[in-house]
């Protein structure tokens, strides 16, 4: 069994990033990366920190902008009208979930698509639907794909199953490796909560991927021997025996499934190191574009 780790193959996208950087700061360019926060939610508030944390390491221009939780939609949608008509800024990103009263959908619409750099305009979702790279794809499906790429994992004509179905992992994902692109070309099926016998369907897989956001769900029953899997949940459960009593476990049942797999993701240290990789890397493209690079 292969152990494919994040951290080795999100160090590769930084030093990709870093080249980029400098021929664009050879060119009078500095990449810039906005962040909307809205309210005092302590998983995202980590989150919006370490985007910024790393924005800072690469040397790139980082706007961290907090509102608090009983913003207005307009006054959001001003912010987002400010950060788009901002020079300095060739990304921008609104932390999800907004709190309830906002409308999600209204606000990343009013994103530019061209600093749209989590990918969730549907210029950009429609783009990566048509195969036109110039779009940017959600950033965690593309550091699946990324971690399949770099691991050498052949996907053309494989089986993949996806079980998950949200705009932000599982279709996106979907869309990317039906596409035909690098690391792409599977035959790919969609699993959700509504599917019927979902291990018979998951048996089927050369490549499983879990991004259901229950603890452990994916046992031994739903994984074919030889399988890769790919475990996007991010989890934290109690734990008596850990500092804080709590941490953190994926969507696969590791333990019991690791032994069947031709290769698969531990969870920390899997996915979740690749997600922000791609969005510094979407945001450094997104300025290259500007540039003209
Ligand atoms: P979501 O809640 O939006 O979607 C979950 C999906 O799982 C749904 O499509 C649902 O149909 C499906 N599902 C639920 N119960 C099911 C069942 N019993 N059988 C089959 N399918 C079922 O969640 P999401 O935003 O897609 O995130 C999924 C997981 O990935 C969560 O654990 C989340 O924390 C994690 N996540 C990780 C990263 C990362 O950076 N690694 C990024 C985003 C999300």
């Amino acid at each position: 069994m292969k152990l494919i780790e994040g951290a080795p193959i999100a160090e590769l996208v930084y030093r990709e990033c870093l080249v980029s950087f400098e021929e664009l700061k050879a060119a009078g360019f500095l990449p810039g990366l906005a962040v909307v926060l809205v309210g005092d939610d302590p998983a995202s508030k980590a989150y919006v920190a370490s985007k910024d944390r790393k924005c800072r390491e690469l040397g790139m221009h980082s706007v961290k902008i907090e509102k608090p939780e009983n913003s207005t939609q307009e006054e959001l949608l001003a912010v987002i009208d400010e950060l788009n008509a901002d020079e300095a800024i060739h990304g921008i990103l609104v932390q999800m979930p907004l709190p309830r009263h906002l409308d999600e959908e209204e606000i990343i619409r009013r994103i530019d698509p061209g600093k749209d750099v989590d990918g969730l305009h549907p210029v950009n979702l429609g783009k990566l639907a048509m195969d036109d790279s110039s779009g940017f794809a959600p950033c965690t499906p593309s550091g699946c794909q990324r971690m399949l790429i770099e691991s050498g994992i052949d996907t053309v004509g494989k089986h993949v199953v996806i079980v998950g179905r949200s705009l932000l992992v599982g279709k996106s994902l979907a869309l990317l490796m039906m596409g035909k692109g690098k690391g792409a070309n599977a035959t790919v099926t969609v699993a959700h909560s509504r599917t019927k016998d979902l291990p018979s369907l998951t048996r089927q897989a050369d490549i499983l991927v879990a991004a259901i956001g229950i603890p452990r769900f994916i046992g031994p029953e739903h994984v074919k021997d030889g399988a890769v899997v790919i475990d996007v949940g991010i989890n934290r459960i109690d734990d008596a025996n850990s500092r804080g009593g709590t941490r953190l476990v994926g969507d696969v049942d590791f333990d019991r499934v690791a032994g069947k797999c031709e290769a698969i993701t531990p969870v920390p240290g899997g996915v979740g190191r690749m997600t922000i990789a791609m969005l510094m890397a979407n945001t450094i493209r997104a300025c290259r574009q500007k540039a003209g690079l």
